[in-house]
């Protein structure tokens, strides 16, 4: 069984560093569970609503910059949110793209123990810091 993502999954990977949105139309014919992009690139404003509600702890996140995507099961119709078999699944796919092809890219769970639709490249916002600071000069 080889899966494909969905029209509105892959509106949702524009914008995103190529590298991340390369890794996650690879993973998607070799995962095991059918998954769904959830969310990529965020404005600032969608980003305070989400800290504002409890569902995310930093206003400067990886998704401003398009340096971050997540990935939520989708098993028979539904999101599974809470299917941790389901998301290890996903992960180990993802895994698998990001080591052959040598890429930086890290999982949310990994880094803090909670977050597990989230992927994100560690580090490369400092790169899009400067570029923005000099661009703002
Ligand atoms: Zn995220």
């Amino acid at each position: 069984m080889s899966y494909k993502l969905s029209e509105r999954s892959l509106s949702r990977l524009v914008g995103l560093h190529p590298a991340l949105s390369f890794a996650v139309t690879e993973a998607i014919r070799v995962t095991p569970v059918d998954f769904g992009v959830i969310e990529g690139v965020r404005t600032i404003e969608r980003q305070r609503e989400l800290v504002e509600t409890g569902k995310s702890k930093t206003l400067d996140s990886y998704h401003l910059y398009g340096l971050a995507v997540d990935l939520v099961p989708y098993i028979d119709g539904r999101y599974r949110w809470d299917d941790d078999t389901a998301f290890s699944a996903v992960a180990g796919a993802m895994k698998q793209v990001i080591d052959t092809h040598g890429l930086k890219i890290d999982w949310g769970w990994e880094l803090w123990q909670w977050d597990k639709p989230h992927w994100q490249m560690t580090g490369m916002k400092t790169v899009y810091d400067v570029r923005r600071l000099e661009a703002a000069v």
